[in-house]
């Protein structure tokens, strides 16, 4: 007979692979549960590009991001974009977004995340070692590149705080740039470094990772959906899914930008919104960048993957649907060619949207949920959650663990913002469905 998991994971994007990672490797059976296929282009962790090193630990709440939000709003080809509507979760995420706008907060947060970033990044290096992980991670810099003079100069003035927090960034003279970039020609006024700048092969990490999750003995259930969970005195019984049941000691909810709806059927409030960004993979142009680009104001990042070359951009608020906007793809490529105007136009592999799991303050939600003992969230790690995934799930693991953990996880507490109904959660009678063959 099938035995029941210690531990179940619902979703199985980079965020959820890496929570059945740690918690393996502490000793605890793990069931991986994914209503798509791993590394699916359901998944916000198959399409994106990719960054994982130190770079982008400041929250998207900084001073001085609503009155260019607002400016943005105007432009249909911009990067940022909210679709109107009376939607009073959305109302709340913007209200408490404004409130996490002021320097004090946006620091916090950043020396928060740094910490995570260079905390992830170490795991990575471990993780991708050696065996076919090593080929999807590439950790040899990258450079950021600013358009215009105030930009480049802002960013620079940025640099010595970056440094004190133990981010390798420095101003790149234009000749290095050339030197580390020789095919590439740039119209910018100038462009950082950062020597710990790394990214992911995606989906190639996420097929490798979940191959060795598999060899160390996770149960992966791809194409097997949650759809509803049975409680009794404030514990989480039975995961209910499409193709049966199961009985674990510990729950961790780990559904992405899905993860609101998820835990809702818990009747525990997420203040989560998605929000959606485009990639477009091209055939590598000869003259490409050879490491991965951050076009700073634009906002779009630029990932080199073996004969491709992928460009990723855009923030949009603008529900659960995955729509592409043509507009907001033309407005990414337009972006690239105002920055690298030679870069010779190639053939279109593919066009791919995808939701990220936003919280207003942008630091992730990760601990335990309340009123329940033994169920976790691992979600909301909105634009960066590549970088951030790998040390997130030894932090879920410790608390589950009971461990002293390795940093403070007060930042990442569940309800810090948003109410939560107290509960004794009484949820819907569900109909017991006999357990099905895995499927991977
Ligand atoms: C254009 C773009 C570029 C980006 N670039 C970067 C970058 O360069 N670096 C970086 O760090 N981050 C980047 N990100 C952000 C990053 O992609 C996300 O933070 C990350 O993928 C979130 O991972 P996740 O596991 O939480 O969610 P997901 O990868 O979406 O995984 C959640 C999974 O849960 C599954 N699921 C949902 N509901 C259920 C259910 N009921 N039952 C079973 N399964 C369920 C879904 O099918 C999904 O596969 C980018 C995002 C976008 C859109």
């Amino acid at each position: 007979m099938r035995q029941d998991p210690d531990i179940v994971v619902v979703g199985g994007g980079v965020v959820g692979l890496f929570c059945a990672y740690h918690l393996r490797r502490a000793g605890r059976s793990v069931a991986v549960v994914e209503r798509g296929s791993l590394g699916g282009p359901q998944s916000c962790s198959s399409g994106n590009t990719g960054f994982a090193g130190t770079h982008g630990a400041t929250p998207l709440a900084e001073p001085g991001v609503v009155a260019q939000g607002l400016r943005w709003l105007l432009n249909p080809e911009s990067p940022f974009y909210v679709k109107p509507r009376l939607d009073l979760e959305l109302l709340r995420w913007l209200w408490h977004f404004r409130q996490a706008c002021n320097a004090e907060d946006a620091a916090a947060g950043f020396r928060v995340l740094v910490e995570m970033k260079q905390r992830s990044l170490a795991i990575l290096r471990e993780v991708c070692a050696e065996g076919s992980l090593a080929s999807t991670f590439t950790a040899r810099g990258m450079v950021l590149a600013f358009k215009t003079p105030q930009a480049f100069e802002k960013a620079c003035r940025a640099v010595p705080q970056a440094v004190a927090y133990g981010v390798p960034l420095r101003v790149l003279a234009a000749s290095e740039l050339e030197e580390l970039e020789p095919d590439v020609e740039f119209d910018v006024s100038g462009a950082l470094y950062n020597e710990e700048g790394a990214y992911l092969h995606l989906p190639d990490f996420i097929h490798q990772f979940a191959r060795l999750l598999e060899e160390m003995g996770v149960e992966l259930h791809s194409g097997t959906e949650v759809v509803g969970f049975e409680v009794a005195e404030r514990r989480v019984e039975r995961v209910l899914t499409d193709r049966g049941d199961l009985c674990p000691d510990e729950v961790v909810i780990a559904a992405g930008a899905w993860s609101a709806e998820c835990a809702r059927k818990l009747r525990i409030e997420l203040e989560l919104q998605p929000a959606k960004g485009y990639s477009v993979t091209v055939r590598r142009p000869g003259n490409a960048p050879r490491l991965p680009l951050l076009l700073s104001e634009g906002k779009v990042a630029l990932t080199p993957l073996g004969d491709r070359l992928r460009l990723g951009g855009t923030l949009e608020l603008s529900g659960m649907s995955i729509a592409v906007s043509r507009q907001r793809v033309e407005g990414i490529l337009k972006t690239v060619r105002a920055f690298l105007p030679r870069l010779e136009p190639t053939e279109t592999v593919e066009v791919w949207s995808g939701l990220r799991p936003c919280t207003p303050d942008g630091l992730p939600l990760l601990g335990r949920a309340e009123p329940y003992r033994n169920l976790s969230i691992a979600s909301g790690h909105g634009h960066i959650g590549m970088g951030l995934a790998p040390f997130g799930g030894k932090l879920i693991a410790q608390i589950i663990a009971g461990e002293e953990p390795d940093v403070d996880p007060a930042p990442f507490r569940i309800g810090r913002q948003g109410r939560r109904r107290p509960t004794t959660a009484r949820l819907p009678a569900q109909r017991r469905i006999p357990w099905l063959a895995q499927r991977h």
